[in-house]
């Protein structure tokens, strides 16, 4: 069972501390729909593959082609940035469900940022549980060296009291981040 829905808290933290500058379903989707990969595998039961790496050998396992810096920066946060720029152009649809929100509109360089910031995010969290990184795709195969319980739990931890201030910072500023669209 992937651990998507853990990523919730963590990612809504981040985004709590750095909403100004990022695109929200940038973020969030890059962030979470990463884990579309492992999903396939494990809950619809397509088949793992192995990957042949440019210098030898394999990359296998279920996080084998979206959870490296390579994929990220050339598969994953440009879908994403295609993904919320056809989003936009339904602007006018998602400020009727959300009527009192505020668009704000961003450059397709800072809607690219926003989802590297966020899978990066994912990245960084999941490199503390999943063996089967493999940071150096497609060139060639490096077992994960920051598989750690303690790296772990400090993130959630760290999730857990980052939100509670961010939304206090943000209260003492006035702003109604949960009311901007995207
Ligand atoms: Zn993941």
């Amino acid at each position: 069972m992937p651990v998507t829905p853990l990523h919730v808290l963590p990612t809504l933290a981040a985004y709590l501390l750095v909403s100004k500058r990022v695109h929200l379903f940038a973020f969030f989707s890059a962030a979470l729909l990463i884990d579309v990969e492992p999903m396939l595998y494990l809950l619809f039961g397509v088949p793992v593959p192995k990957i042949p790496l440019l210098l030898g050998g394999e990359s296998t396992g279920v996080h084998a082609i979206t959870h490296n810096p390579f994929a990220i920066i050339i598969l994953v946060a440009p879908s994403m940035t295609i993904l919320a720029k056809a989003l936009e152009r339904m602007k006018s649809f998602w400020l009727t469900v959300f009527h009192d929100a505020v668009w704000v509109n961003r450059s397709i360089r800072s809607i690219y940022f926003s989802a590297l910031l966020g899978a990066f995010l994912h990245l960084g969290w999941d490199l503390t549980m999943h063996h089967d990184i493999n940071l150096a795709f497609p060139i060639y195969s490096v077992p994960n060296p920051f598989i750690n319980q303690q790296s772990l739990d400090l993130i959630w931890n760290l999730s857990l009291l980052a939100i509670p201030l961010a939304l206090m910072l943000n209260a003492r500023r006035g702003e109604k981040l949960l009311k901007t669209v995207p």
